[in-house]
């Protein structure tokens, strides 16, 4: 958007805005990230077990950006779409003798988070490194399997509706080091860190949502 007052600080962005209406089932929230003081990308962003119509994601974008940001006179100067696959499913690296996938229909996406560039950008280095020795060039699996199980657990303690997911953000925000909790999104923390993060999410819904994980039916992601 393009704004005629000068509403966005171009020093700062703002990450999972939970000030958005909350749906009756999953979460939803906003970004700003400003190129400048007049314009923004905003984004509108829902965590749900079925895409809205493209009206709904149309309003929704614009009652943020109206009555959250309060961005006045604003001209939209470009729209786009997506649907990132939140999964703990695992996904097909190689679907032909030669064929292989990255980014996000290779398994890239971190399941918890949506975020993918980062393991996009681990597995064009491994393709490329593999290329460069004459080896078989399949992209690995971009996150560990801590990460994993740990996006495993938020996703089933969500999903369930155990867990308050904008509460917990929040909580994470305000008593993690930002810089800790982006390289968590990233899948970039130790251990010691992990367990830190883990231990400011309600116990008792994660505990309960790890133990009954491994017990789940599985099926295929498609
Ligand atoms: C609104 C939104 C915001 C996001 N923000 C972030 C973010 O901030 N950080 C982050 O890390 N990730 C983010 N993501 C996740 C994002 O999806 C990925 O980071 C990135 O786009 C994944 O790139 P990709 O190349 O794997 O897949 P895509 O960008 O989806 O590209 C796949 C391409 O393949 C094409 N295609 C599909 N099937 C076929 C076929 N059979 N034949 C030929 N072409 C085909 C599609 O049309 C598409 O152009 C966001 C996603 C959305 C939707």
């Amino acid at each position: 958007v393009r704004t005629d007052r000068p509403v966005f600080d171009v020093r700062a962005v703002e990450l999972m805005d939970f000030r958005t209406p909350q749906p009756a089932d999953g979460l939803s929230f906003g970004y700003v990230l400003p190129l400048g003081s007049h314009e923004a990308l905003v984004e509108y962003t829902e965590f749900s077990p079925r895409t809205l119509t493209a009206d709904g994601y149309e309003s929704a974008v614009r009652q943020y950006a109206d009555e959250v940001l309060r961005l006045g006179e604003a001209r939209i100067v470009a729209t786009e779409t997506g649907v990132i696959p939140m999964t703990d499913a695992p996904m097909p690296r190689q679907v032909g003798a030669s064929v292989f996938r990255i980014g996000a229909a290779g398994g890239a996406t971190r399941p918890a988070s949506g975020y993918t560039f980062a393991g996009v950008q681990r597995q064009t280095r491994a393709v490329a490194s593999a290329l460069r020795q004459g080896r078989r060039p399949a992209p690995p699996v971009p996150h560990s399997a801590r990460s994993r199980a740990m996006d495993a657990v938020l996703l089933r303690a969500l999903d369930s509706g155990r867990v308050d997911g904008p509460a917990l953000f929040c909580r994470l925000f305000a008593r993690v080091p930002t810089g800790r909790l982006l390289r968590f999104l990233d899948g970039r923390t130790r251990l010691y860190e992990d367990l830190s993060i883990g231990l400011r999410t309600p116990a008792g819904p994660m505990l309960r949502s790890a133990v009954e994980l491994p017990w789940l039916p599985r099926r295929p992601f498609d």
